[in-house]
């Protein structure tokens, strides 16, 4: 029965706009209804965001398809994610052959995603820590993501951007963000490209307890 539902969603989600083959077959196959409340299980395979556990929410497939199509993920590549939230873009990640690290402030929803990801076969490197400092001992890395929306972009993430990475991140306000993908072409050079609107909660600093 998902399993129909995910190609449906699948489907949809092409029809918005989204052509990676890659990330198409990620979405395909991620059981999305396991990261989810299950208030709300009936509801995974529709293209909408979804609240989880702390006041949070797992983000619209079609956003997570988005920012994993911008990534443009290579095999093996190291790929930093702020907001773990549910772990779904985590396994996402881990899907499209990334080493993805991922770093939660929230504790329940660390521990919920670190809980679960394994038994789906997937095994990103959690962290319970403040993503706007990034991961300074793990980095420089190929690829970052930010889940939640930022009012500016934190210096900490742009400085652990291997030369030839992207960052993708949602910048604005409490209502709207715009989503910029950011690449760094030298040492001290990035270029930015905004990519339309999006609505995330906020990305906060330090832990929540
Ligand atoms: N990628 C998630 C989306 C979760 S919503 C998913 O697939 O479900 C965004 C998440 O970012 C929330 O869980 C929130 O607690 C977390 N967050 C907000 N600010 C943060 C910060 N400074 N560091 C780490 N996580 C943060």
């Amino acid at each position: 029965m998902h399993q129909g539902m995910r190609r449906k969603l699948v489907e949809e989600i092409r029809n918005k706009g989204i052509t990676d083959e890659r990330v198409l077959e990620a979405i395909g196959s991620i059981p999305r209804h396991l990261f989810m409340d299950s208030t709300f299980v009936q509801f995974a395979y529709i293209d909408k965001a979804f609240p989880i556990a702390a006041g949070q929410t797992i983000s619209q497939p079609y956003t997570v398809a988005f920012q994993t199509e911008s990534l443009q993920i290579k095999k093996f590549e190291r790929v930093l994610e702020v907001g773990t939230g549910s772990g779904y873009q985590a396994a996402i990640l881990c899907r499209m052959g990334g080493s993805v690290y991922t770093i939660e402030r929230q504790k329940s929803l660390y521990e919920f995603a670190s809980n679960l990801l394994p038994t789906l076969g997937y095994r990103p490197h959690f962290f319970y820590g403040d993503g706007y400092l990034g991961l300074p001992t793990y980095g420089p890395f190929d690829k970052i993501i930010v889940t939640a929306g930022a009012t500016f972009v934190p210096e900490p993430l742009k400085q652990q951007l291997k030369i030839g990475g992207i960052l993708v991140i949602p910048v604005g306000n409490n209502q709207l963000q715009i989503m910029k993908i950011i690449k760094r072409i030298s040492e001290k050079e990035y270029t930015e490209e905004d990519k339309g609107g999006f609505v995330f909660v906020p990305l906060l600093t330090g832990l929540s307890d």
